[in-house]
């Protein structure tokens, strides 16, 4: 154990800070360029990290050991998070939504939103129920919520379609969800915390080996995925021939769940399957032998970019950590000690061959 490499700081505050901003930055699936650029702006403070902007949209990042070794190994987190497009405008002038990402319509009820025109910038609303007082409708407290029944409520002085039309917005636009960013007592509360809680992870990873001046064992890829919540965001662009690939993606927190928002997790078996036995048998003595106190845990209805790659062909081992999040796809909250524990697993690994 004393031959192990200690592990450099990481700085919580810089982590959250850069997380606040990814945040406040929409990047629903298939929309996440303006996302990607701030990942891509903010790496130019470490040079020795290469940056690879992938036809898919994604970044590939790269970290050479101090003597190359080519890739050996890949990590990624998705920087693509839940949205909606419009799919009609009703003759009342609001909004019919088409989901982007699989979420229940009454984890967005009542919260705000831009519409993204192609020509006119962005129009804010509410998504509503259409039958939503309870002043006037019998049925606003047991009324099914799905994308037939919601609406989005456009803070426009407009009355039908045409006046909606007016406003620039067409079928196909991109709804963004109001991510309502809020730090607190060491919790961090948001949408969207799947999964740019682990891209900040990373940026901070990132930011403690530079100041530290440390190299990975090996050399080491980072696939920053645009389109893991519609499942295919890993299917492409890890390189070949790494040997392992680790999946940085929220745990699941809930009844029969054993993860927490305080600690890091680690998944052996998702809806997709098992994961590599080895590969996460490894990571778990690394972490106790670096005293990171992790919940191993098994998620029902949930998949990964890891399961990604596999089902696309790759053939390297795959495991899956992060940080536990609370009521995930709804209106998310984590703790700091997580994406610390976070952190630190993910240095740990990188320093260790
Ligand atoms: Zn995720």
């Amino acid at each position: 154990m004393n031959s192990q490499p200690a592990l450099p700081n990481i700085d919580t505050t810089y982590m959250i800070d850069f997380l606040a901003r990814l945040l406040d930055t929409p990047s629903p699936t298939g929309f996440a360029r303006q996302a990607m650029e701030l990942v891509e702006q903010e790496i130019a403070k470490y040079p020795e990290v290469n940056v690879e902007w992938t036809k898919k949209g994604s970044l590939l990042l790269t970290l050479q050991a101090e003597t190359p070794t080519g890739p050996k190994r890949a990590l990624t987190a998705h920087a693509d998070t839940l949205g909606a497009m419009v799919r009609q405008i009703k003759p009342s002038g609001r909004l019919e939504l088409t989901e982007v990402g699989g979420f229940a319509w009454g984890s967005v009820e009542g919260e705000n939103c831009l519409v993204h025109t192609r020509h006119n910038g962005t129009i804010r609303g509410t998504i509503l129920p259409h039958e939503a007082s309870v002043h006037v409708y019998e049925n606003v407290r047991d009324g099914k919520r799905d994308n037939r029944s919601m609406e989005v409520r456009l803070d426009e002085p407009v009355s039908n379609a045409d006046e909606t039309r007016g406003l620039g917005i067409e079928v196909g636009d991109y709804v963004f969800f109001e991510p309502r960013v809020e730090v607190i007592n060491g919790f961090i509360k948001s949408r969207h915390l799947d999964d740019k809680a682990c891209v900040a992870v990373i940026m901070a990873v990132f930011k403690s080996l530079h100041d530290a001046n440390l190299k990975p064992a090996v050399d080491t890829c980072f696939l920053i995925s645009n389109y893991e919540e519609v499942g295919h965001g890993g299917s492409s662009d890890i390189p070949e021939g790494v040997d392992e690939l680790v999946a940085l993606d929220m745990a699941a927190i809930g009844d029969g769940q054993a993860s927490d928002e305080f600690h890091a997790t680690i998944c052996v078996k998702d809806a997709a399957g098992p994961y590599h036995h080895e590969l996460s048998t490894k990571l778990r003595d690394l972490a106790d032998s670096y005293q990171i106190p992790v919940i191993v845990d098994t998620y029902v209805h949930y998949s990964s970019d890891g399961k990604a790659y596999w089902r696309a062909g790759g053939d390297a081992a795959v495991a899956l950590i992060g940080p536990g999040v609370d009521s995930s796809h709804h209106y998310e909250r984590t703790h700091t000690d997580a994406l610390l524990d976070t952190s630190n697993w993910v240095l740990a690994y990188l320093l260790n061959a």
